[in-house]
């Protein structure tokens, strides 16, 4: 097939919500720019779908809290509504065997391990808050809290063994990971990113506070209506040349219906050539492209330490959400379950139930294998335990297996191991040459979440637009 050339000044790869919020920045400044996706869809981590049994649900991104400022001004602008995440009544704790019923953050069966999980989050908090958002590697002390672990913490912080089980689902959840993954350091900043673990585990006042009505792709759609012809998807970024003189960025364009991710899918060559390039993914993924010539070590380094973490999300459709007759919000915390943590994910207006809950770090790399009935039956068998035996027979059962997405690869985000961010940190952001770095990854605020994408995209065009203008902190 023939080769197809373009020609632009600015070439974005990744259509999620960082590629799309640096492209219409730059086509709203006249800059002539392109943006490539792989998928033959954009949103990236924020993707919402219909089910088989025709429940709109989102399979990414769906929650938006308060100080989510650039998001919350993005769905204002598009007309995007939002309704808050349903929490009247109790959560129920699952843990050795027993149901226990419990209102407020954490589960409270065991009220000394719950006022010591609780004061270890505030001091977690307290300690997040001393780490600089825009360099976390001169926060005080960061190589020594670079070189510990999250668990670490917990092992000198958390007397209690149920306090610890409970906050490992926390950790999960947020992050996709274990504690033992984690740089302390980079679990700190994270967590000052987001407003502290507190924040981050809440619904009320906290990230999962609200949904948006019709799911949270609309708001990619939304960019990417603007941007028009100017993002071609179906065109996953293979190679990348780039020197003084600019960037050509070489791929496939893919045919529609063919598997972006399989080379022998029927496509035409593309390559695009450009004054400069963002790439708007996560760390792991920026390091998969072929570079020539290849990226300075630490560039490529931090690439290869910055891992994405691991999360199944799983959606429990019902004919009703028959929990909150029983006073219940849907809310489950099951330390060592499959499932870990769970929330009512229901349309506003009720006409369905539905659980959506999180497999999540070792559980999900552990169950990858076990095939989507093992899973289910865990899963069900828990939310029996939880809710009853109406919770058995679901509507359906509908998974979102990130680590298999092959231009993903895991989620919600990527973390940072011990030692990356003191030794590698300043090359998250710093542009090699004409190469700048955009993806949630990048951001100093809500780094791992759709806020934290959208301002990175931002900051990205800006850079780019400052150097295109050979403006002095124009980078060259
Ligand atoms: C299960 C789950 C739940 C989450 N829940 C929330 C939540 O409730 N609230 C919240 O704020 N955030 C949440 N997040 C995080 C949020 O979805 C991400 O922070 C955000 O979508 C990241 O956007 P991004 O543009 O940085 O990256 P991405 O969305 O990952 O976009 C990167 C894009 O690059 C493309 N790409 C990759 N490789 C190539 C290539 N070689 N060539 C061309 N294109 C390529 C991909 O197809 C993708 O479209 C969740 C994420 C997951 C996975």
């Amino acid at each position: 097939m023939a080769e197809l050339e373009r020609e632009c000044e600015v070439v974005v790869v990744g259509a999620g919500y960082s590629g799309l919020a640096a492209a219409r920045d730059l086509a709203r400044s006249a800059v002539d720019v392109l943006v490539l996706d792989a998928r033959h869809r954009v949103g990236g981590r924020s993707f919402t779908d219909v089910t088989p049994a025709g429940f709109t649900i989102d399979r990414g991104g769906q929650w938006i809290g308060p100080t989510q400022d650039h998001l919350a001004a993005l769905a204002a602008e598009l007309g995007v509504g939002t309704f808050p995440t349903y929490t009247t009544g109790q959560g129920v704790e699952l843990r050795d065997g027993r149901r226990e019923l419990y209102v407020g953050l954490i589960p409270t069966s065991d009220p000394h391990g719950a006022a010591d999980g609780i004061a270890a989050m505030l001091d977690l908090d307290l300690a997040a808050f001393e780490v600089p958002l825009d360099a976390p590697w001169e926060a005080p002390d960061a190589a020594a809290l670079d070189a510990q672990t999250l668990a670490t913490w917990f092992d000198a912080h958390l007397g209690s063994a149920s306090a610890r089980a409970i906050l490992e689902v926390a950790v999960k959840a947020v992050f996709g990971t274990g504690s033992g993954e984690l740089s302390l350091l980079f679990a700190l900043f994270y967590l000052h990113a987001g407003g502290g673990l507190t924040n981050l585990a809440r619904s009320t006042g906290g990230a999962q506070e609200r949904r948006f009505a019709g799911g949270s792709q609309q708001l990619a759609q939304g960019m990417a209506d603007e941007l028009g012809d100017r993002v071609i998807l179906g065109a996953p970024a293979e190679s990348v040349a780039h020197g003084p003189d600019g960037v050509l960025v070489g791929g496939r364009l893919v045919d529609p219906g063919a598997d972006p991710a399989d080379p022998s899918s029927a496509h035409r060559p593309l390559r695009v050539r450009a004054r400069r390039a963002i790439f708007a993914m996560a760390p792991g993924l920026c390091g998969r492209l072929a570079y020539t010539p290849a990226l300075p070590g630490r560039r490529d380094q931090l690439c290869q330490r910055m891992p994405m973490g691991a999360v199944t999300k799983v959606h429990v459709n019902y004919d009703a959400p028959f929990w909150r007759e029983d006073g219940l919000n849907g809310q489950i915390v099951a330390p060592g379950a499959a499932m870990s943590a769970t929330f009512d994910n229901s349309p506003e207006d009720g006409s369905h139930g539905e659980i959506v809950g999180f497999i999540a770090g070792d559980e999900c790399r552990r169950l990858e294998g076990a095939g989507a009935e093992v899973r289910r039956e865990l899963v069900l068998a828990d939310l029996e335990r939880a809710f009853g035996p109406r919770a058995r027979t679901p509507v359906e059962v509908v998974e979102q297996h990130w680590l298999a997405e092959p231009f993903t690869r895991g989620g919600p985000v990527a973390v940072s191991s011990p030692g990356a961010l003191t030794a590698l940190g300043p090359a998250l952001r710093e542009p090699v040459g004409p190469l700048h770095w955009a993806g949630t990854e990048t951001a100093t605020e809500w780094c791992g979440y759709l806020d934290g994408a959208l301002s990175s995209g931002r900051r990205a065009a800006d850079e780019v637009l400052r150097a295109l203008k050979g403006e002095p902190g124009g980078l060259d």
